[in-house]
């Protein structure tokens, strides 16, 4: 448990000059500057900031004094405060209304009250407690098209993402280099201000800081006092070979940084394949239209189809095919995330020959002349 005496090293009956002369030492120590990366001595700088907030100010120091006094922060170091926890170190409202009742609450609301103890207890206020607790960053989403072969085979591809990084300029604060943040004066560096007087009273977040608990006086020039700026990074995409249209691929940690040591969200890639002239997708088969002539189709042949790829195969088109038949080379499709291929559907196309020669007009009427009627039920 914070004790703003023990963070700042003075004893309880210290002269304000001692405080002064303290704090400045140990806000020297810890400064961010001094410190460039270092997660603990920027808490501890925060922590030193916030105690001489209140101590400095000799009406707050009062008043911290005497609700130190009356108990509520547990017997000395380490006490067993818990909110709501009853006991004899728990937490008793009615001490709140007792101090209220004797003055106190004319110039300390219970906003501010909360916001004090969520400071003291480590993450349970309204305050800076709930600002302090990591948070995980966003997933990010990019869309890559890539050609039908490339999904055939497989393709590494760079993805440019948008991302909120933090800013090179500043390094985060916000702040033009060489200056820094200072503790919001509506505020006091809580972030939170009560609206209301009185013992239900609401904290909202402080409109001055917006809840930072700090304002920038002269704002970074590159991201304007946001401490981020939005950079495109390029990532190395494996797209795997056969790969769906509308497929979502997810490399994870490559999302929007996390807050306060949370961990990074994930980047949601999502590909378009493009469409091929020649081969339709189903699934992991592959539907390709082969034309064959009357000849082929009522005698039967060998004939060559395509695959994709490039190459060709031959395929045995069966004696008295119809016209939209489907025959199927097995494996000859689309490759499988999980091995193995799809199959490739071969529709026969019979084609009609638009213009006849003389001698194909005879041989035509000749074969007419055998052919039953189709219409006819009767045969
Ligand atoms: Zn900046
Ligand atoms: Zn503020």
């Amino acid at each position: 448990m914070a004790d703003y005496y023990q963070t700042l090293g003075v004893s309880k009956n210290a002269s304000q000059d001692e405080i002064k002369k303290s704090f400045r030492k140990l806000a020297r120590q810890y400064h961010p500057d001094k410190n460039p990366g270092d997660k603990a001595a920027e808490d501890k700088f925060k922590e030193v900031n916030q105690a001489y907030e209140t101590l400095s100010d000799p009406e707050k120091r009062k008043q911290y004094d005497e609700l130190s006094r009356l108990g509520a922060f547990g017997a000395g170091p380490g006490g067993g405060f818990r909110p709501g926890a009853g006991g004899a170190q728990g937490f008793d409202p009615r001490i709140f209304q007792q101090w209220q009742s004797q003055g106190g609450g004319a110039q300390f609301e219970m906003g501010d009250l909360g916001d004090l103890l969520g400071n003291l207890f480590g993450g349970a206020g309204p305050g800076r407690g709930r600002r302090r607790q990591s948070e995980r960053g966003a997933d990010l989403q990019a869309d890559v098209t890539v050609s039908f072969d490339d999904a055939l085979h497989g393709v590494t591809v760079r993805v440019p993402v948008e991302k909120q990084d933090t800013c090179v300029t500043c390094h985060g604060s916000g702040a033009k280099p060489g200056t820094t943040p200072k503790v919001c004066p509506e505020c006091q560096g809580r972030g939170m201000v009560a609206r209301n007087q009185g013992p239900f009273a609401l904290s909202e977040p402080c409109p001055r800081c917006h809840g930072q608990g700090t304002i920038i006086e002269q704002p970074c020039a590159t991201c304007h006092g946001t401490g981020v700026q939005t950079r495109t990074r390029r990532y190395n995409v494996k797209i795997p070979a056969g790969v769906k249209d509308g497929s979502r691929i997810r490399i994870k940690g490559k999302g929007e940084a996390g807050l306060r040591g949370g961990p990074a969200g994930d980047l949601y890639v999502r590909v378009r394949v493009e469409t091929d002239e020649l081969f339709v997708r189903r699934g992991d088969d592959l539907v390709v239209d082969v034309p064959v002539t009357v000849a082929e189709a009522a005698l039967g042949a060998t004939v060559k189809v395509p695959t994709p790829g490039g190459g060709r195969v031959s395929l045995k088109v069966p004696a008295g095919s119809q016209d939209g038949r489907c025959l199927r080379l097995r494996g000859k499709g689309m490759p499988k995330l999980k091995g193995g291929h799809g199959n490739l559907l071969v529709k026969l196309r019979v084609t009609i020959p638009a213009k006849l020669t003389r001698e194909q007009k005879q041989l035509f009427e000749k074969l007419a002349a055998t052919l039953p009627d189709p219409r006819s039920t009767t045969d």
